[in-house]
């Protein structure tokens, strides 16, 4: 692996993972949410969430676990309550529509419990609290990664119990971007650890533990093969936030945990959203947007740490980073290969694979 990064302008990229998941049979509308998803975490700063999730995806096609034929639909719904079973849909339309649906409820009741079940990997998180945001509307969300291969330790343990069950909270703010809280509850990403693995670096100490148990900066013990495990991040309280993240998305609308879903490579993302309409309390809420804006700049008006330039708000890195790519984006020299080639694995041609800028 080198460092080389090529750059591209975003509309190509879009285009071509439009195009790909179009060659691999699905509905236009589909692949332009995928494809916009994709290309907004990669600008967002996530790129372990981005166009290089493709290729995964497209083994998951190749393999048959992942099929356009696959729909989510409605497995129960009474008052504010809506379970979606997602039967494997492509993740990122499947969760759109679900928290689409949550929206709608929400305006109605003045909050909805949506529960997608089972869809496909449904990517950053953060992009369905924004979702609700842009419909005025504050979201949480939990998610837990079943049937795959559990990467997670619990606290005090030193074997894999779960995923990076990531969680996500948005809060509208007046003229400016939501309050953004979007993480895995790992200590670090599966896909960071790879990262430092192939190109030679150690991670964190005590990001990972090592098959004895021992705290350990070597990502050497989930790649090539799993023998350790990534550890919870905040100790025990991340512990127990990725516990509730897949007790919360999995067990009341009767979806599977992990520790219930057979062995799969597939990746199988279950989602519990609550979406709650502001403008429902009654009045209550009175001017919630200035309030909301108010306790955010009191708080960032603390004085910068000795290590820190100054303090963000939740969501600010990602908005950000946003600003800094404008229309473009970049990838290593390896991500790109794998990328083109998912194209190619799909039926494109080499002709409507985007160049470097
Ligand atoms: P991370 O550690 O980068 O944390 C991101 C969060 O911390 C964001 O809300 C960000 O705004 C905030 N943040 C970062 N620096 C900050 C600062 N200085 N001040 C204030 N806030 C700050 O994220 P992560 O845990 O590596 O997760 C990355 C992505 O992976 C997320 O989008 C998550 O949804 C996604 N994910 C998805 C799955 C899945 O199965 N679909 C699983 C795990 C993670």
């Amino acid at each position: 692996m080198t460092d080389k990064l090529f750059t591209f302008g975003a509309d190509a990229v879009r285009a071509y993972i439009r195009a790909l998941f179009a060659k691999a049979g699905w509905p236009d509308r589909d692949c332009a949410i995928t494809a916009d998803h994709l290309v907004q975490s990669d600008q967002s700063g996530h790129p372990s969430h981005g166009v290089g999730m493709v290729p995964t995806y497209v083994e998951a096609i190749v393999r048959g676990d992942l099929k356009p034929s696959s729909k989510a639909n409605e497995k129960f719904r009474a008052g504010s309550i809506l379970v979606l079973e997602g039967h494997t849909a492509l993740g990122q339309p499947a969760a759109h529509d679900a928290v689409e649906a949550g929206i709608a409820i929400a305006r109605e009741h003045g909050v909805a419990v949506v529960n997608l079940l089972h869809a496909h990997h449904i990517g950053r998180i953060g992009t369905y609290a924004e979702q609700a945001a842009q419909a005025d509307m504050v979201g949480l969300f939990w998610v837990n990664v079943a049937s795959t291969r559990a990467a997670v330790a619990p606290w005090g343990g030193r074997e894999r119990r779960y995923g990076t069950n990531p969680q996500a909270i948005g809060i509208p703010r007046p003229g400016a971007q939501p309050f953004l809280l979007d993480f895995a509850t790992s200590r670090i990403a599966v896909g960071k650890t790879r990262v430092a693995w192939l190109q030679g670096k150690r991670v964190p100490l005590g990001a990972v533990v090592d098959s004895e148990g021992r705290l350990t900066d070597d990502p050497g013990v989930l790649f090539p093969e799993y023998t350790g495990a990534l550890n919870p991040f905040g100790e025990h309280k991340g512990y127990g936030l990725a516990m509730a993240s897949e007790l919360l998305s999995s067990i009341f609308g009767g979806g599977e945990t992990i520790a219930e879903s057979r062995d799969s490579q597939r990746i199988h993302n279950s989602m519990l959203a609550i979406i709650i309409d502001p403008a429902k309390f009654g009045g209550a809420a009175g001017d919630w947007k200035a309030r909301v804006e108010r306790f955010i700049e009191w708080t960032k008006s603390s004085a910068p740490s000795e290590n820190a330039m100054e303090v963000l708000a939740p969501g600010d890195p990602e908005f950000r980073a946003r600003a800094l790519f404008g229309d473009q984006v970049r990838y290593d020299e390896q991500s790109w290969k794998q990328i083109a080639e998912a194209g190619l694995k799909v039926g494109l041609s080499q002709a409507e694979i985007p160049n470097p800028a």
